[in-house]
């Protein structure tokens, strides 16, 4: 039984969607005004990994991302870069669905820009009007948090602790509470805006979230999702909006909410200036080594970055692949004799994962099957059955997790070392035993190793 721990009970519950087997998940998408940096993709794979988990288990999921395409960031940076808000946008959502898929996030069923909800938006607010929790004074529409029973729930904060974190979007000396927060903000001139009935405007940045699920999913869905800086107020906010609206509750099952990426202990951040932007990681190194370093810590727990650390991720990454390695080359004497007991370690991926997503538990797991594969393979006692089943469950995982199997690019050997390589054969066959050891020290000068083995020589690339 899948237990997720949930930010509205701060407890594990049960997973038990409102529909038997379908699952409707929204999680907070990019706001789209620069590169999207490494703790954001932690966010991303995280909950992409959680969208393919629960499809394997067979669940019909419909998970729906936001793209925030206008807000006050874009419209400042665009000024800036003197183009369009639209344009900046655009051109930063292309670049952030460019990461998603080196990452190979791809669990995504649609993704919803705000831009294209304003209707819906606009709605909502009315509705807020109607039912007295929004009022309008002299830079936008906001939202009256006093009005709300509810407010503080997830966050656990009351309306006087709301004070301290205002956006600058919600700063105004006219609001009635100083928690109150924007719906819908008119416009300066020279700002995009869209007609509404109080005025041109644009909308608040949590009400288009709400908007956007109330038509895809309606008032009341299973999970949310988002990185826990997100709690408050974004999230609050969001409660306060749609249990308002539909006065159903609660709008959202299961809050889920993942942990931050640190450098040494400090939230990765813009504003802090100590983000590495998923292109520059991925300029050094693999995106599964960022797959695999992501998911080898628990979602909801701190991850800190360091080079120590992706290094370690890297080592961790070669034992799984020299494993496979050995696998596919295997020749086994044994066909059937099965001494790996697939099952013991498929039932554990199993348990753990169906532990709200214990994953370093999981990794662990499979470090044993590797250690456990290893060592039979050393007495020769690894049968065809088993290599079989390992590989099965491995691309099982695989599907998940995403790290398991990846492609080498094929590297190129140089048009020299490839001569001397072929002399070097040459000179063995003819018995100048002498003279071939002579080229493969040349060879190893020039940063490539030789390996004889029954199929011929194999070239290595000296690590540097
Ligand atoms: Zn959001």
């Amino acid at each position: 039984m899948l237990k997720l721990y949930n930010t509205l009970s701060r407890k594990k519950e049960i997973f038990r969607p409102r529909k038997a087997t379908k699952v409707n998940i929204f999680v907070c998408g990019p706001t789209v005004y620069d590169f999207s940096h490494i703790g954001h993709a932690r966010t991303y794979v995280v909950f992409d990994m959680i969208g393919k988990y629960l499809r394997q288990k067979g669940y019909n999921v419909f998970y729906l991302q936001n793209i925030t395409d206008i807000d006050d960031k874009i419209i400042k940076r665009a000024k800036e870069k003197m183009v369009s808000p639209q344009m900046l946008s655009r051109n930063f959502e292309k670049e952030y669905f460019k990461d998603m898929e080196s990452l190979k996030i791809d669990s995504v069923t649609k993704y919803a820009r705000a831009t294209e909800h304003i209707k819906g938006i606009i709605s909502q607010v009315e509705r807020l009007f109607k039912k007295d929790f929004a009022y309008q004074i002299e830079d936008g529409i906001y939202y009256d948090i006093s009005k709300f029973k509810d407010y503080g729930k997830l966050s656990r904060r009351t309306i006087l602790q709301a004070e301290d974190a205002v956006s600058r979007i919600d700063e105004s000396k006219e609001k009635r509470n100083r928690g109150d927060f924007c719906l819908w903000k008119f416009s300066k001139k020279g700002e995009p805006f869209w007609p509404s009935p109080w005025g041109s405007g644009r909308p608040g940045w949590h009400i288009e979230d709400t908007a956007i699920t109330e038509k895809c999913f309606g008032p009341q869905y299973d999970i949310h999702g988002g990185a826990k800086d997100l709690i408050f107020p974004h999230h609050e906010a969001e409660i306060a909006q749609m249990e308002a609206i539909s006065n159903k509750k609660p709008m959202v099952r299961y809050w889920l909410h993942s942990g931050f990426l640190t450098v040494k202990g400090q939230k990765m951040a813009k504003s802090l200036g100590n983000f590495v932007t998923i292109r520059d990681f991925l300029k050094l190194d693999s995106p599964r080594t960022l797959r695999f370093f992501v998911i080898k810590t628990r979602y909801r727990s701190p991850i800190d970055y360091s080079e120590k650390a992706i290094l370690q991720a890297k080592k961790e990454l070669e034992k799984i692949d020299e494993f496979v390695e050995k696998i596919q080359t295997l020749k086994p004497k044994n066909q059937n004799k099965s001494k790996l007991q697939i099952s013991k370690f498929k039932k554990e991926f199993e348990k753990t994962m169906e532990d709200d997503f214990n994953t370093p538990k999981t990794i662990a797991s499979i470090f044993n099957l590797v250690n456990k594969g290893n060592a039979l393979i050393a007495q020769n006692k690894l049968s065809l059955l088993d290599a079989k089943n390992t590989m099965e469950f491995l691309r099982e995982v695989d599907e998940i997790f995403g790290f398991v199997f990846w492609k080498k690019p094929k590297k190129r050997i140089p048009e020299n070392i490839f001569k001397l390589v072929k002399e070097r054969e040459g000179c063995r066959e003819n018995g100048q035993w002498q003279k071939a050891d002579q080229i493969r020290k040349e060879i190893e000068k020039l940063g490539y190793r030789v390996e004889d083995t029954k199929e011929g020589p194999k070239l290595k690339k000296m690590s540097l």
